[in-house]
């Protein structure tokens, strides 16, 4: 090369950057071009006090923002002015127009109407900090046996308690949070990144470092983007316009510069896809990608009203838009078809396909994005199917060319009939004799139900191994490899916060009781890479479990809560029997099981982790008839106690307990009879495992004596180094349902004498028998020993049911007073404590009450957009945020639907006021997880002389209704001598 052609290669390589500029800024669009051209500045209104984003030092705006703004001019040729203001103020200046576009603004649904959004310039993510000698960090499972800090009542709070080898603090701000991990006095701390970065740099905490973005189901991030005003729509265009030309080398200095060298590390995730210069080329030349589209196969793949919809529909568009991309829907085909029209090119793209040796020579798949619990479909009337031999035995029906399909028409003794599609194979099976069908269960269960298909039933049986779940990925066509790897970009690019919110767009409702679960890809591909979860499971443990036909069915509550799981979560399992928790522990070790059914809470053991609580359970002690009621492991100490060989109990008491004299024992029968011949003096075991065990064997010579450990909960167990499959693990066993939890429990923990409401005939009978026997005694006076005896049994009797009869009473108690979503109070508890404030202060004449009446603002939209059970969800978190912002003596209650009451001893109305103002800050500042902010009213009435119940409640009405409709989220109050209400309006933070 002359030295010329090098010098002009060197230039043009210096060039190159500002070609892509100028590239950029040409494809402005005509209205676009003439706000550049009309040198008109564009106003953005930006935050003063939002570090490091946006900020006001020394009189000019700084920050994050401000630098993007910069950047965005230079890209767009644009002129952008910030103006610097409230938050509040800024967000109403853009309602009304007054400015044109506004900064850091997070998506909400109900701010579309006047808001047009870009995509988002940052995502704030949960971090843990620790300090810099902490080590590696890789998960919750590295904060094991760590003392962790957390805000006050953050939202979280509930699910990181359940892991209980995380001894947790809660700090008030975050200020005290950082410094409390820079003086050591904890070993992690977890807050958003944001402000632990501030407070971490403001102070010169040099020692705390990012160790890793913080995983928690519910835990999102805070999407900042900008929010332009509706009317004027060519500057949000051209604001995105700006943002997708910022390079990935300008986006990390842009972060790197504000948010600290870590993050990029720590989070490399924006909106819009990277692609090569060769796959953008691919892209504009081929626009369009034309996509298969089923009939029936709901809720994934289906056609509606003359629409393709779906999950499927839904995400092959998402990651389209990703890559700009369109998509042409392909409808009205076969399954069959369509693996022929994707092999002839004649298509581009399937979705909800398993890959197999087979078609992996025809078409590229991407990595699964979704695995689906598949069941055997039969008749009702017909035996149910447990064993591989029993569906060989049976006429299967099948879509064609499925992959079920096309495995068991290849595999030795099945005999298949082609179905046109899944809806065919399931009317099939409901018309017809012998026929059976092995289906998606979210499928048919939509099915099923959508087209009233009569008489047909599923199961997932878990050692039938063709039912296995399935692993759904995309096909591209052979032809286009280019395309496998754009859309595999995208997939990539997709936050799981944003896979899950489609999924549950679909799988959210209209299926029955099962609560489809997220997995990420990191787990579905560990799924994939595994045959299935070998679990060891407990022979002889009901109503736990227990495994019945030479291992083959497996019942008890835990068996059908692990239907569910598998059902949720996807997951195939094999079932390993064992006689007790330590064969169990054995084989786990060696690896030859991956999973234990039943592990003894807070067992130490550098190889095993636990998995969260499964169910809540006690230990108790069974004695003979004659011993009192026992209260506590110390009044034990010279008695030896009879445990099961090797039980998870046995273990849990030698660790805890090693000065207890335990005996094994094989076999339960034999444990109690050693108890009622006195050899041992009690045994111990779990309260469901004795007291079936008593009634089933009629062991009327023993009772339960006493509860011994009131916190014993069933948990699961993995290795250490499984921890993808213990994240599946506690995944699945968040995803049950209470109602679930409380058939199956219903089902099986229902034993005669300890499950059931205290039986008065029982009562009463014994006292009527204690009365004759006195008769007797009192006219055959010989008989007096004899009869001593039997009246010592009787009012023993009587005071085990008048022992049980309190218990059930205090419980009831509770019950009948507790709100059951939120655990509050409710309105029959709260007329009660009412009447008592009544009371007082009637009789006081310096005392007085007030009350305060909170209705969530625009709670209906929350329902509307987000599902009744995100709903349901808030209402709790928002439960949580009064308890942990009002005072000890407040009396909280939950009035109905999404109104609460507090009741404020001794407390006069400007106090009243002050905290409610207090708890509405604490509301906004909350973020409802997968919901962002909310807002309350707040109406303020406090007791006056002649006050009743009603006037008082009729007051606070009053006031709430002035809080509403001057604005809501704000506090109102109403005296009762003015008839002018008073209101005091706070401003507003969102
Ligand atoms: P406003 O700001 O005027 O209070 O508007 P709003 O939408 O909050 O008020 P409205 O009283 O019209 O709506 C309350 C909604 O609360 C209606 C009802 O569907 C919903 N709701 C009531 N109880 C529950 C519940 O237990 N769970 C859920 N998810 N929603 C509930
Ligand atoms: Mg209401
Ligand atoms: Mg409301």
């Amino acid at each position: 090369m002359t030295a010329i052609a090098r010098a002009f290669s060197f230039i043009l390589l210096l060039l190159l950057p500002l070609v892509q500029t100028a590239w950029a800024s040409l494809s402005l669009s005509p209205e676009e071009q003439a706000l550049v051209d009309g040198h008109q500045p564009i106003h953005v209104a930006v935050m003063y006090d939002f570090v490091p984003f946006s900020y006001v030092e020394g009189g000019t705006h700084k920050g994050f923002v401000a630098d993007l703004l910069r950047l965005i001019e230079t890209k767009t040729g644009a002129k952008l002015r910030a103006r610097v203001g409230e938050w509040s103020d800024n967000l109403e200046d853009l309602r009304q127009k007054q400015v044109d576009a506004i900064a850091d603004v997070s998506f909400k649904p109900e701010r579309t109407s006047f808001i047009l959004y870009t995509t988002p310039y940052f995502e704030i993510p949960t971090v843990v900090f620790t300090d810099k000698r902490f080590g590696g960090y890789q998960g919750l499972a590295d904060l094991s046996g760590k003392h962790v800090g957390v805000l006050r009542n953050i939202f979280y709070i509930r699910e990181l308690r359940k892991r209980r080898d995380i001894r947790i603090s809660e700090y008030d701000d975050y200020e005290s949070l950082t410094r409390a991990l820079a003086f050591g006095e904890i070993d992690a701390a977890i807050q958003n990144l944001t402000s632990g970065y501030h407070y971490a740099t403001q102070n010169a905490y040099t020692n705390i470092k990012m160790a890793a973005e913080f995983q928690l189901d519910n835990v999102g991030r805070e999407d900042l983007r900008f929010g332009v005003r509706t009317d004027k729509p060519a500057i949000q265009s051209l604001l995105q316009k700006g943002l997708d030309s910022i390079t990935e080398s300008e986006w990390s200095e842009l972060t790197n510069r504000w948010v600290g060298t870590r993050y990029s590390e720590l989070v490399d995730r924006r909106q819009t896809v990277a692609l090569s210069t060769l796959e953008r080329e691919f892209v504009r030349q081929n626009p369009v990608i034309r996509v298969h589209n089923e009939d029936n196969f709901e809720p994934f793949s289906f056609y509606e009203d003359g629409q393709p919809v779906g999950h499927s529909v839904d995400f092959i568009r998402m990651l389209a838009q990703r890559v700009g991309l369109e998509v042409e829907f392909v409808s009205g085909h076969s399954w069959n078809d369509y693996l022929e029209m994707i092999r002839s090119g004649q298509i581009d793209v399937m979705t909800n396909i398993v890959q197999s040796p087979d078609r992996a020579r025809h078409m590229h798949f991407t990595t699964p994005y979704l695995r689906l619990a598949q069941g055997i479909f039969r008749r009702q009337d017909s035996a149910p199917i447990t064993s591989v031999q029993g569906l060989k035995s049976r006429r299967l029906v099948l879509p064609e060319g499925f992959y079920t399909y096309e495995q068991l028409t290849q595999t030795e003794g099945f005999r298949v009939e082609p179905a046109k599609d899944s809806l065919e194979a399931l009317m099939r099976v409901s018309t017809g004799n012998d026929e059976v069908t092995i289906e998606v269960m979210r499928v048919a269960e939509h099915l099923l139900q959508k087209y009233g298909i009569p008489g047909v039933v599923g199961s997932a049986p878990p050692q039938v191994i063709a039912s296995e779940p399935l692993s759904l990925r995309l096909a591209i066509t052979q032809n286009k490899p280019i395309l496998r790897q754009i859309l595999q970009k995208a997939m990539d690019s997709l936050t799981e916060q944003e896979k899950r919110q489609v999924l549950q767009k679909w799988t959210g409702k209209g299926a029955q009781a099962s609560n489809f679960i997220h997995l990420t890809g990191q787990e579905l591909g560990w799924m994939e890479s595994r045959a299935a979860i070998r679990l060891c499971s407990t022979r002889q443990q009901l109503p736990y479990e227990d495994l019945v036909n030479s291992n083959d069915k497996h019942i008890g509550v835990f068996a059908e809560l692990l239907d569910v799981m598998r059902h949720n979560a996807g997951l195939s399992v094999r079932l390993v029997g064992v006689d007790n928790f330590r064969e169990a522990l054995g084989l786990l070790k060696r690896g030859e099981c991956d999973l234990i059914s039943r592990t003894p809470p807070g067992f130490e053991d550098p190889d095993i982790s636990l998995s969260q609580p499964l169910l809540d359970g006690t230990l108790v002690i069974a004695t003979d008839l004659d011993e009192v009621y026992v209260r506590s492991f110390s009044q034990l100490q010279p008695h030896t106690l009879a445990v099961m060989e090797g039980s998870h109990v046995q273990l849990y008491l030698e660790r805890n307990y090693p000065e207890l004299i335990l005996k094994p024992y094989s076999d339960m029968d034999a444990a109690m009879s050693a108890v009622a011949a006195g050899q041992v003096f009690g045994l111990v075991d779990t309260l469901p495992v004795i007291s079936r065990a008593i009634v089933t064997s009629h062991h009327s010579d023993i009772k339960i004596s006493g509860e011994l450990e009131p916190d014993y909960p069933a948990l699961l167990a993995t290795r250490s180094d499984e921890t993808l499959l213990l994240q599946i693990v506690n995944k699945a066993i968040q995803s049950i349902e209470a109602e679930q939890f409380e058939t199956v429990t219903n089902r099986w923990m229902q034993v005669p004498i300890l499950a059931q409401p205290p039986d008065y005939r029982l009562i009463t009978q014994a006292a009527l028998a204690t009365l004759f026997f006195v008769a007797l005694i009192l006219l055959w006076n010989r008989k007096l020993a004899q009869l001593n005896a039997r009246i010592h049994e009787s009012r023993n009797q009587l005071m085990t049911a008048h022992e049980e009869l309190k218990i059930k009473n205090r419980m009831l108690e509770q019950l009948s007073t507790t709100d059951r979503l939120t655990r509050l109070k409710n309105r029959l508890y709260l007329e009660r404590a009412f009447e008592q404030q009544l009371l007082q202060a009637e009789q006081c004449s310096t005392y007085t009450f007030s009350l305060l009446l909170i209705d969530i603002d625009h709670f209906k939209r929350i329902n509307d957009s987000f599902g009744h059970d995100q709903g349901d969800a808030v209402l709790t978190d928002f439960a949580a945020i009064l308890k942990g912002n009002s005072r000890e003596r407040d009396i909280i209650a939950r009035w109905g639907g999404e109104e609460f009451i507090l009741i404020c001893p001794n407390t006069e109305l400007n106090a009243a006021t002050h905290l409610a103002e207090h708890l509405l800050q604490a509301i906004r500042r909350h973020q409802f997880a997968g919901i962002g902010y909310c807002s309350a009213s707040i109406g303020v009435a406090t007791w006056a002389a002649g006050d009743t119940y009603k006037s008082l409640c009729r007051r606070a009405d009053q006031a709430l209704y002035h809080a509403k409709h001057s604005g809501r989220d704000q506090v109102s109050q109403q005296r009762p001598t003015t008839s002018k209400p008073s209101p005091t309006t706070t401003t507003m933070l969102e």
